[in-house]
């Protein structure tokens, strides 16, 4: 590793803790803002998705330090600082590779690739939505409701757990099919529980609703006019969390949702 750079929350903790970090590393690495070896997150797990999605295209790691309560993303607490920098100096870390979503959406003008580490989400809170979904080609029901959350194993922690979905061990290639508020009654039947599928899957969505598509891809949102079909799949592409000790995915889920 020869360059970093840090992505900031906006609090004056994170931007006092950003401050030490860069202070400390400065005498040891290069500071590059553009192509970094090492992505620096310093807030939340919102603050890696916008990381991951600002350096996606770059060959570079990530690790995160959190500055509020204890993440999915981030490693290190506050007061282990120094634990880090540590850590980035002697570099011995071991690189832990998340999976992306891929979602194609294909309009009449042609077809756009979004990529999400959490998930994907097609709900509209104010219209109901009718979307065929079909899986590799064999179409599974006409979903009503707000809408359909497709997850990583990285994002069953997140959105998806709100949705009823299972939390996921992460590693395996996989991603979760959730429903956003069905509507269920004797004329409308959806199958009603998380459908996890492995990655020689593809989920097609078409709908009469997609015009305009409001999509969700972590914290980003996009609204897209004309949509024939949206194609969600596992991606090839990863993104590279760095390690430096090993942290217990069990203990972790304990601690964020069962007791502190
Ligand atoms: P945000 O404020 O950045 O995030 C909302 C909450 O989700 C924060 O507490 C965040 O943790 C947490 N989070 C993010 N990724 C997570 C993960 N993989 N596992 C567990 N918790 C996670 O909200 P946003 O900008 O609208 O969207 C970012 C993400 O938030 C989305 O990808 C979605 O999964 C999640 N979200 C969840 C709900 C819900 O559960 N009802 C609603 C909206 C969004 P930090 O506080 O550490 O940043």
């Amino acid at each position: 590793m020869e360059k970093y750079t840090i992505v900031i929350r906006g609090d004056e903790l994170s931007h006092q803790v950003a401050d030490d970090i860069d202070n400390k590393l400065k005498g040891h690495f290069r500071r590059d803002d553009v192509n970094p070896d090492l992505v620096i997150s310093v807030g939340g797990d919102g603050t890696i998705l916008d990381a991951v999605h600002k350096y996606l295209d770059c060959q570079c790691s990530f690790v995160g330090v959190h500055t509020g309560t204890l993440g999915f993303f981030t490693d290190y607490r506050v007061n282990e600082v120094d634990m880090l920098i540590e850590d980035i100096i002697n570099g011995e870390g071991a690189i832990n590779r998340r999976h992306l979503l891929e979602v194609e959406v294909v309009t009449n003008k042609g077809s756009e690739i979004f990529y999400a580490l959490n998930e994907m989400r097609t709900d509209h809170g104010f219209y109901s939505q009718a979307v065929n979904i079909s899986i590799n080609g064999d179409f599974l029901e006409v979903f009503r409701g707000n809408g359909i959350c497709v997850s990583t194993n990285s994002g069953s922690t997140a959105y998806n757990k709100s949705l009823g979905g299972a939390v996921i061990y992460p590693g395996i290639q996989v991603m979760q099919l959730t429903e956003v508020a069905a509507i269920s009654h004797n004329a409308y039947h959806s199958l009603g529980s998380p459908l996890i599928l492995d990655s020689s899957n593809e989920i097609s969505l078409i709908s009469k609703n997609f015009n305009p598509l409001y999509l969700g891809m972590d914290h980003i949102f996009h609204v897209i006019d004309d949509v024939v079909e949206v194609k969600v799949r596992v991606s090839k592409r990863h993104v590279r969390f760095i390690e430096y000790r090993e942290r217990s995915f069990i203990k972790r889920i304990a601690r964020a949702f069962i007791h502190s």
